[in-house]
């Protein structure tokens, strides 16, 4: 076996959609899929082979939303138990103005902020995010951690944008793009509101995106779904924010739900995390809840290139342990991510036949021995807001 580097290479003895078969990448796309195949089934001559051993790759998730610049700053004490967005917002700015933690938090450069939100989603798993907030020109550059969704329109909320630059953004955005919009996030008639308000607007349409939805009564979620709208549901926010959370089993069953973490000042950690959340708020299968981070995330936000593994795709690869299920993983569990055919983050032994040794900076996460891509590495060793949990041992690694 020798390492990949740049050219094609065959996974091969991996678990996919529930076989065992190979799963072949070649520059950034994926070049074919057999769920059934025999090791060599696949591979041309001159590939690099892989042998996973029956682990199992999935496509790389999708976090349906956060705010990348936002996840160093200190979160909000849990429960906040508000009543409605507006006041856990002026929550935040009271804070901004009378904690020293957080004003410092805010005075750290917006890229190194940026670049930790980045690292909480690779380290995840997290190869796609939907960011809300201006697209930072750091967010488009190739030496950021994940992909960062560029064809969408957004608009705040109707309290912080108003109904008329509100309907501006929605009518602006091509129908082809998602329109998202933070709605019904609380549990008073304020938020309740939203939603019909947002309808009385016309903004209520198939690329309707609505982040949180607590709010919402059955009438509206059929409403939603009559419409051909989606939910970007991010229970942990939800819960810590208001004590409870959006009533999603019908339109997950309808594949009308993506996940979100949001930012940590309300959310969870990582998607990870945000899934396990999502498992005991929802009571879902695994193969439902897998969906809102890969299949029905892509689907809603008109991504046709990434969230199934098919030829064609974008070689954005998530590899799990054999048998560890999704909703149970930690970030340390993780054996392998690959951004566009590029291996960023692995156990060693992945590490030591994908990329050279050049390529990889050693690190620990969550007392875990990893491999981190170097550049992203040394990028994070030169951060002043470092992300919990990670530290780099050596940023120039050589394999034994
Ligand atoms: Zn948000």
């Amino acid at each position: 076996m020798h390492q990949t580097g740049s050219g094609p290479v065959t996974f091969v003895n991996a678990v996919i959609a529930g076989g065992r078969g190979a799963l072949r990448v070649a520059g950034s796309r994926i070049a074919s899929v057999n769920c059934a195949a025999r090791p060599g089934d696949l591979a041309c001559a001159g590939d690099a082979v892989v042998d996973l051993r029956g682990d199992r790759v999935l496509p790389g998730l999708i976090n349906a939303h956060d705010h990348l610049q936002l996840n160093t700053l200190p979160a909000l004490p849990a429960p906040g138990l508000f009543d409605n967005a507006r006041e856990w917002i002026s929550q935040v700015n009271l804070r901004r103005r009378s904690d020293p933690a957080f004003e410092a938090g805010v005075a750290v450069a917006l890229n190194e902020r940026l670049l930790i939100g980045g690292m909480k989603n690779l380290l995840s798993g997290v190869t796609t995010v939907a960011h809300h907030d201006p697209l930072y020109p750091f967010l488009a550059g190739e030496h950021f951690p994940t992909r960062v969704v560029n064809h969408c329109g957004w608009s705040h909320s109707l309290y912080i944008d108003g109904e008329e630059e509100v309907r501006n953004s929605y009518r602006s955005t091509p129908p082809s793009w998602p329109w998202i919009i933070h709605a019904a996030e609380g549990v008073d008639a304020e938020a309740r509101d939203e939603f019909s308000r947002l309808d009385a607007l016309g903004c209520v349409g198939p690329n309707t995106l609505i982040v949180h939805g607590v709010a919402l009564d059955g009438a509206q979620r059929a409403r939603l779904e009559i419409a051909g709208a989606g939910l970007i549901w991010c229970p942990s926010s939800n819960l810590r924010l208001f004590g409870r959370t959006a009533q999603v089993t019908e339109l997950c069953r309808h594949g009308r739900v993506a996940l979100g973490t949001d930012s940590r000042l309300s959310g969870s950690r990582d998607l990870l995390s945000e899934l396990g959340m999502a498992r005991e708020a929802a009571g879902m299968d695994e193969a439902a809840l897998e969906s809102l981070v890969t299949r029905d995330a892509a689907a809603l936000l008109k991504l046709d290139d990434r969230g199934k593994l098919r030829a064609g795709a974008r070689a954005d690869l998530l590899v799990l342990p054999a048998g560890l299920p999704l909703t149970s993983a930690t970030r340390a569990d993780i054996r392998l991510v690959v951004l566009g055919g590029r291996a960023l983050y692995a156990d060693t032994d992945y590490a030591e036949v994908m990329m050279p040794s050049t390529h990889w900076a050693a690190v620990h996460v969550d007392g875990k021995p990893k491999m981190l891509e170097s550049g992203l590495a040394a990028a994070l060793s030169t951060a002043r807001a470092g992300e919990s949990g990670v530290s780099i041992s050596e940023l120039t690694w050589r394999a034994a």
